[in-house]
């Protein structure tokens, strides 16, 4: 049963346990950044809620990190080990394809810790208020990570929070006020991560993981990371480039930077290259942006600056479903800008979605071959299903095939793309050879049992 810390938690000068979780699965799985996906090649990020917290929440609290599906823990474990941590508060992040797991362990650990629970991920995107009502042990939903909300509910301030739901004597109160338009933190607490536990496509085993926007300014209909579900916001670039000089310090040369959309603003993106080659030599970077960022002026200057990979999501071949989707590309520009990354030495990674609204099943095998004529260094092709918190989760918008024809799809997209003779003299130069075995494993075990594709918001029945 709940022992009654709570408490405590209403005085600002109490020094706090407090539990950043990451919750066990079976499937290897991402569910920070208000995403979650499966990992197909077995690659895994920090979580960056999770690291971003560490940094807030360390600098007055006790913190204490778990990150139970990149240590690969058992339920069992991951809970001895957060119980056994004696938190008086525990942040975990939750997912909507695996929600059903997560509020069962988050309802285990509340009866064996008596933490107060707090939660963010992208299943709280809809109806966080529903999350609420229905499940005691939850105190708290936050809709952005970046801010001091968190530490405002902790610390019984909550006429400060902004962006969360959260209980009071009163009921629940759900505030969208929308982020600053900058923000920052102090430097998150990496050490708290174990690097080794984490592992990227063509990324070197050691890196990083740093945020320099919160959200995306597009709104693309199948998506909850942009400016609709999330807001956007700017980090402060003088706070950026203190993160960036602490790990340069700590020996750590590579960074993964987390931005759902990286290289937004001309001038502020040029300052933060410029600041790698002169403050973080040897520094090698990569990040998702959008194909209509990148000119060759700014390709030059990322590789000047050390990146080595973009990844981009291109995701179908069909105008018309582009269009529709809100994300028109144009997809004539995308083989000369391979081309110009290659040649500055930057590998070109790209998304596709299947099955989006509107594509045909001759689109979706359009895309496939448009992806094998663009050759990018990955191919990573993905099944549509509407994300809690998007424009179409909130619209009802169905899938323009079954699940199982998808399924086909995507593995026969797979297998159309990595059986070509160049992808695989591709993947055996590039690939370390300890790296390559546990790909090809992860990847074979994702195509043969392609999970499961039911997302459920907290709002959605079973
Ligand atoms: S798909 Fe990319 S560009 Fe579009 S809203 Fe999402 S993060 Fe932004």
């Amino acid at each position: 049963m709940p022992h009654g810390h709570f408490a405590m938690l209403n005085s600002r000068n109490q020094r706090l346990r407090v539990l950043l979780l990451n919750p066990p699965f079976k499937h290897r799985v991402l569910r920070d950044f208000y995403c979650c996906t499966y990992s197909k090649t077995g690659y895994l990020w920090h979580p960056i809620d999770l690291l971003a917290q560490s940094g807030i929440l360390g600098a007055r609290h006790e913190v204490s990190v778990c990150d139970a599906v990149a240590l690969g823990m058992t339920r069992k474990s991951a809970l001895d080990a957060a119980a056994n941590f004696n938190p008086d508060a525990v942040y975990s992040l939750i997912g909507s394809l695996t929600l059903e797991s997560d509020l069962a362990f988050i309802e285990e650990l509340y009866r064996r810790a008596g933490a107060k629970i707090i939660v963010s991920g992208d299943a709280v995107l809809n109806k966080p208020e529903f999350l609420l009502e229905t499940h005691p042990s939850i105190h708290a939903a936050l809709f952005n990570f970046t801010n001091q909300d968190l530490l405002n509910i902790l610390e019984a301030n909550t006429d400060s929070v902004r962006d969360a739901a959260f209980k009071t004597q009163r009921g629940i109160e759900v505030r969208r006020m929308g982020g600053a338009s900058e923000f920052q933190y102090p430097v998150p607490n990496h050490a708290a991560f174990n690097h080794n536990a984490y592992n990227m496509p063509l990324a070197p085993q050691e890196f990083v993981t740093i945020l320099t926007a919160f959200g995306c300014p597009h709104s693309c209909a199948f998506c909850n990371s942009g400016v609709r579900s999330l807001g956007f916001s700017l980090r402060r670039i003088e706070n950026v480039e203190q993160e960036i000089a602490h790990v340069h310090s700590q020996g750590i040369r590579h960074i993964f930077f987390k931005d759902m959309t990286f290289g937004i603003g001309k001038e502020r993106t040029g300052r933060l290259c410029e600041y790698l080659v002169r403050n973080a030599p040897g520094t090698t970077w990569h990040a998702y942006t959008r194909l209509d960022l990148l000119d060759e002026h700014t390709i030059t200057m990322f590789a000047r600056s050390g990146c080595r990979l973009l990844q981009l999501g291109i995701e179908t071949a069909d105008p018309r479903v582009g269009s529709a989707s809100r994300k028109p590309l144009d997809l004539s520009r995308a083989a000369n800008t391979f081309k110009i990354m290659r040649r500055e030495g930057i590998t070109p990674g790209a998304h596709f979605i299947m099955g989006l609204p509107r594509a045909t099943l001759m689109s979706d095998i359009r895309t496939m071959r448009r992806a094998a004529a663009l050759n990018p260094g990955y191919a990573s092709f993905n099944a549509f299903m509407p994300r809690p918190g998007s424009e179409w989760f909130e619209k009802g918008q169905n899938r323009a095939r079954s699940g199982f024809a998808l399924k086909m799809l995507v593995r026969a997209a797979y297998l159309y793309f990595y059986c070509r003779p160049r992808s695989l003299v591709a993947f055996f130069s590039r690939t370390a050879s300890m790296r390559r075995g546990q790909s090809l494993s992860a990847m074979l075990r994702y195509l043969i049992f392609v999970p499961d594709l039911k997302r459920r918001g907290a709002g959605s029945g079973k």
